[in-house]
């Protein structure tokens, strides 16, 4: 089928913010949105109709928080008991990014952003953590996302947790990465920073120092108790106030969690307004409390590589923190305008259903059968869809997903699985053998 012009057709639209025709389509030209209506009147003769029968057809989805690496921990066992936040760290997650090579990050990569492009993501924020690997390493995610097609922002965590000279490194590679993708349309650049709680105020310092000016960083930040204690402990009010005390924050900044954080915290804040991602799966899993939504109301939603679902992400947010004040209004402006609004500093042509953005869209695999509209679209998603398994999904006009199937044939052959398997097979061989610190065990 010619993919340069094409109706996804007979389908509920909408966008979270307006745009609402229970029978509508949509009309793709030279990968931009040229038209969204009522079915009739976009019926245009020779173009070739994509009848989606009566799903939901949304923009694509955003992943505000992934970690692709993550796509090869499932089945690992972790090093001890992991008790506490600190332990979750020092025995699943710190041993798997030591053990990460080349092979499992691009394999990772490929099968997380396939994993996503299924769920309807068409963008996602990715945090990437290989100790062991800096130099070229988003290049290696790069090639992984352009292969299956999505939008992202990548990032390499900088931490000093095993010793001061690879900050350096991972420093420059994230400037590296994201000067020379600053006019790319699909793959943008980040500054990525673990926490607090593993850089010393010397590398904090250093980062604040060099960190060109319009560049934002993508941060963990006030996730377990111990990210606050530590900066308490040197003499900070919180997490936000360290960051903030070394030039780091800015209105792009995305901050990670916000679980644990002080007044002060709160007031920077309100007065500097970064975004804050909530990851309501991760946070369940690691324990660490909940973000205190009658302080933040105004978030964005991540998986923190749980999953690549964006839909299970919603319905967990909402049926983990019931008593949440604004708990309809909070979600629906964190799924739809609230991420809107921040990924446009990324990706300016991304606009929603608006006639001339760029065409991603999310054909959910999900028929509403009841009574759907603008009001109670939420309700469809979190009790009807129950998680977001996606039927098409288009970035820049391109169909990557059809009706169970890759696009691009060579990611349906049963060859990528067995060469995935061999990699995944090979890191947990290296997770098994290596401490946190990189070493023998
Ligand atoms: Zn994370």
């Amino acid at each position: 089928m010619d993919q340069n012009r094409y109706i996804i057709s007979n389908g509920v639209v909408a966008d979270g913010r307006g745009v609402f025709y229970y029978n509508g389509s949509v009309l793709v030209d030279s990968g931009r949105i040229a038209s969204v209506g009522p079915l009739d009147d976009l019926e245009i003769e020779g173009l070739p109709v994509l009848d989606v029968g009566g799903r939901l057809i949304l923009p694509g989805l955003v992943n505000m928080h992934h970690h692709l690496y993550s796509h090869f921990a499932p089945g690992l066992a972790p090093h001890g008991p992991s008790e506490g936040f600190v332990e979750v760290l020092e025995d699943l997650w710190w041993p798997l990014d030591a053990s990460m090579d080349e092979s499992s990050i691009y394999w990772s990569s490929l099968c997380g952003a396939m994993d996503s492009v299924r769920h309807g993501v068409t963008t996602f924020f990715d945090h990437h953590a290989s100790m062991n690997l800096s130099e070229g390493v988003l290049d290696v995610i790069d090639r992984a996302v352009e292969k299956v097609g999505s939008r992202a922002v990548l990032c390499l965590e900088v931490s000093d947790r095993l010793g001061r000279e690879r900050v350096k490194n991972q420093f420059e590679e994230n400037v590296r990465f994201w000067s020379s993708h600053r006019n790319d349309t699909a793959r943008k650049g980040m500054l990525g920073i673990h926490a607090n709680m593993t850089l010393s105020d010397e590398s904090m310092a250093f980062l604040g120092r060099q960190k060109p000016k319009e560049m934002s960083i993508h941060v963990h930040c006030g996730e377990g108790r111990p990210d606050y204690d530590f900066c308490v402990e040197k003499g900070y009010h919180g997490p936000i106030h360290r960051l903030d005390s070394f030039g780091l924050i800015s209105p792009g900044s995305l901050l990670v969690h916000c679980i644990h954080l002080s007044e002060r915290d709160y007031r920077i804040l309100e007065e500097i307004s970064p975004a804050v991602v909530t990851n309501p799966e991760s946070n369940a899993n690691n324990r660490v409390g909940r973000m205190d939504r009658g302080r933040i109301g105004r978030f964005l939603l991540g998986t923190d590589g749980m999953s690549g679902d964006m839909v299970a992400s919603l319905r967990s947010a909402f049926l983990l923190d019931r008593q949440a004040p604004r708990l309809w209004e909070g979600l629906k402006d964190a799924f739809f305008d609230e991420r809107y609004d921040y990924v446009r500093r990324f990706f300016p042509d991304l606009r929603g259903f608006e006639i001339g953005s760029a065409a991603d869209v999310a054909v959910l695999d999900y028929v509403p059968l009841t009574p759907v509209s603008e009001d109670n679209l939420l309700g469809h998603l979190i009790f009807g869809a129950k998680g977001g398994n996606s039927f098409m999904t288009v970035v820049d006009g391109k169909i990557l997903w059809h009706d169970g199937k890759f696009t691009d044939s060579d990611l349906n052959d049963v060859s990528l699985v067995s060469e995935a398997r061999k990699a995944a097979l090979n890191l947990h061989g290296r997770f098994e053998a290596l401490d946190w610190n990189g070493h023998l065990r």
